[in-house]
C-alpha cells in the first residue's frame, strides 16, 4: 500500500467506496422486497382460505360430503393456481382435493391459527390447517399456497442485483481513474517541475501556472515562497564565501609575507623581527576575531532561547562593565519599562553591546552614549544614540550589509571587520524586530530598535 501511487490509491477508494455503498443499499433493497412480497404472498392465502370456509357456510349450516363433492368445479374457481386444497375427514383421510399446485406436509391434527412457512421436497410453500364442521361431515380443511413464482422472482431480482452491482464496481472503478487523472494532473506537473529544479541546482525558473486556489494552488505558493527562499540563501551563502575568502586572504597573504621575510634575513635583524612579529600578531587577532564573529552570526541560526528578557537590566549590567572595562566611555540610561521585551537575554545584549561598540570605535571625542527604552502602540523601542563622528548618507543604506566598511583604512585601524552591524541587524530580524538608522556626519549616531509587543497585550 506503501508504495502505490496516489492515482491507484484514488481509483481503488473510489471504486471501492462506491461498490459497498451500491451493495449495502441493494441488500437493504432485496430483503425489503423480500418481506413485502412474502406478506403479500401470505394475505393472498389467507384470502383463499377465507373464501373457501365462506362458500362452504354459504352452503347452509349441513352439507353432505356428497355436496362437497358435487361444488367441486366452484371451488376449484376460488382457489389460486398456485394452491392446493384438501378436505380431510377426522381421521386425517384426504376426501377431496382441489388443484395439486402445491405439496402438502404429512397430515397433523394439530391446527395452526397462522399460515407456516413450510419447506417441502426443497420447494417452499405457506401451509395452514383449519377444522370443519358441516353439521353431518366433521374433519380437516388444509391449504397449501407454493412460494415457486415468489422464489423465482426473488432469484431474478438477486441475479440483476449482482450484475447491476458489478457494472457499479467497474464503473466506479473507472469513473475513479479518470477523476484521479484530471484532479492529480496539476499535481504531477507540480512534481515534474521540482524534480527539474532540483536537476538544475534550484537556478531554473518555476514555469508551472495554476490559478484555483485551491490546496494545490497554496501548494505552489508554498514552493514558490520555498524556492526564492533557498534561492536568496544560495546567493547569500555564494556572497558570503566570497566575502569571507576574500577578507581573510589579505590577513593571511600579510602574515606568510612576514613571515618569509624572516624566513629569508629578518631572523637576525631585531627591529625587523619585532616589526613583523607584531604585524602578525595583529593580523592572526584580526582573522580570530573575525572568524569568532562569523561564529556567532552562524550560532545565532539554529538559537532556541527564552523570549523573555528584562531590557533595563541588560542595559545596567553593559553600563556597570564599560565603567570597568572603558571609564572615559559615559553611557547614560533612560528606561521606565518595567515589562519584558521578547528577545532572549544573550541576543539582547549582542546587540546592543555591538553598536555600544561602535559608538566607541567610531567616535573622535569623549564617547558619550545615550539609551533610551520606550513604548509606542505597537513597538518596544531601544535608541541608541553617539557623538561620534556619524556616516554618510550614501553608505546609511549599506552598513547592515557583511563586511561592509564605510572608511576601509579606519576600520582597519579600529580593527573592525564588518560584520558588527551585520550580526545586529540578523538578530533584530530573528525577533520579528526593525532596525532604524539616522546619522549626521561629525554629530553622531542614532540607531533605534523596534520589538513588537506581545500579541497578548
Ligand atoms: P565593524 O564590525 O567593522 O565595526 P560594522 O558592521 O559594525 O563593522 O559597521 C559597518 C560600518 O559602519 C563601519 O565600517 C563604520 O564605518 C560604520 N559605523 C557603524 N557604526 C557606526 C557609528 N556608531 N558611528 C559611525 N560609523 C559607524
Amino acid at each position: 500500500m506503501n508504495n502505490w501511487t496516489l492515482q491507484k490509491k484514488w481509483t481503488y477508494s473510489a471504486a471501492i467506496s462506491i461498490f459497498i455503498s451500491f451493495l449495502a443499499m441493494c441488500i437493504i433493497l432485496y430483503f425489503s422486497i423480500f418481506n413485502w412480497m412474502l406478506i403479500s404472498e401470505k394475505k393472498i392465502a389467507q384470502n383463499t382460505l377465507n373464501e373457501v370456509v365462506g362458500f362452504f357456510e354459504s352452503r347452509g349450516p349441513i352439507i353432505s360430503i356428497q355436496d362437497i363433492q358435487r361444488n367441486k368445479t366452484l371451488l376449484n374457481q376460488l382457489v389460486n393456481q398456485e394452491q392446493s386444497v384438501r378436505i380431510l375427514n377426522s381421521d386425517g383421510i384426504e376426501i377431496l382435493r382441489i388443484n395439486d399446485a402445491s405439496d402438502f406436509p404429512n397430515f397433523s391434527s394439530e391446527v395452526a391459527f397462522e399460515f407456516e412457512l413450510q419447506n417441502i421436497n426443497n420447494k417452499l410453500l405457506y401451509h395452514n390447517t383449519a377444522e370443519i364442521d358441516f353439521g353431518s361431515f366433521v374433519g380437516y380443511l388444509e391449504i397449501s399456497h407454493s412460494l415457486q413464482n415468489f422464489s423465482q422472482l426473488m432469484n431474478y431480482i438477486l441475479i440483476a442485483m449482482i450484475i447491476f452491482a458489478l457494472i457499479a464496481l467497474v464503473l466506479s472503478a473507472f469513473i475513479g481513474y479518470s477523476l484521479s487523472t484530471i484532479l492529480l494532473k496539476p499535481l504531477k506537473e507540480l512534481r515534474d517541475e521540482m524534480q527539474e529544479a532540483n536537476q538544475y541546482k534550484f537556478s531554473k525558473e518555476i514555469t508551472f501556472q495554476y490559478t484555483n486556489n485551491d490546496e494545490i494552488g497554496e501548494l505552489l505558493t508554498i514552493y514558490k515562497q520555498l524556492m526564492n527562499e533557498v534561492s536568496e540563501t544560495i546567493t547569500k551563502q555564494d556572497e558570503f564565501i566570497h566575502n569571507v575568502s576574500h577578507e581573510l586572504r589579505t590577513p593571511i597573504q600579510v602574515v606568510e609575507g612576514h613571515l618569509s621575510l624572516l624566513n629569508r634575513w629578518g631572523k637576525n635583524d631585531k627591529i625587523v623581527l619585532e616589526e613583523s612579529l607584531e604585524i602578525s600578531l595583529s593580523e592572526i587577532q584580526k582573522m580570530k576575531k573575525m572568524i569568532e564573529e562569523m561564529l556567532k552570526l552562524a550560532k545565532r541560526e539554529n538559537s532556541n532561547e527564552v523570549l523573555e528578557t528584562d531590557v533595563s537590566k541588560v542595559l545596567l549590567g553593559l553600563q556597570k562593565k564599560y565603567k570597568s572595562l572603558k571609564p572615559e566611555v559615559t553611557i547614560i540610561i533612560a528606561s521606565d519599562l518595567d515589562e519584558v521585551l521578547p528577545v532572549p537575554q544573550t541576543a539582547l545584549e549582542q546587540i546592543i553591546q555591538n553598536l555600544i561598540d561602535n559608538a566607541i570605535k567610531y567616535n573622535e571625542n569623549k564617547p558619550e552614549i545615550n539609551i533610551e527604552v520606550t513604548k509606542s502602540n505597537l513597538y518596544y523601542v531601544i535608541s541608541i544614540e553617539d557623538n561620534g563622528v556619524g556616516i554618510s548618507q550614501k553608505h546609511l543604506p549599506k552598513i547592515f550589509e557583511r563586511f561592509y566598511k564605510v572608511d576601509a583604512s579606519r576600520t582597519k585601524i579600529k580593527g573592525g571587520s564588518g560584520l558588527g552591524l551585520s550580526i545586529v541587524h540578523a538578530l533584530v530580524k530573528e525577533y520579528n524586530g526593525i532596525i532604524k538608522v539616522e546619522s549626521k556626519e561629525h554629530y553622531g549616531t542614532k540607531f533605534n530598535i523596534l520589538f513588537p509587543k506581545m500579541t497578548n497585550e
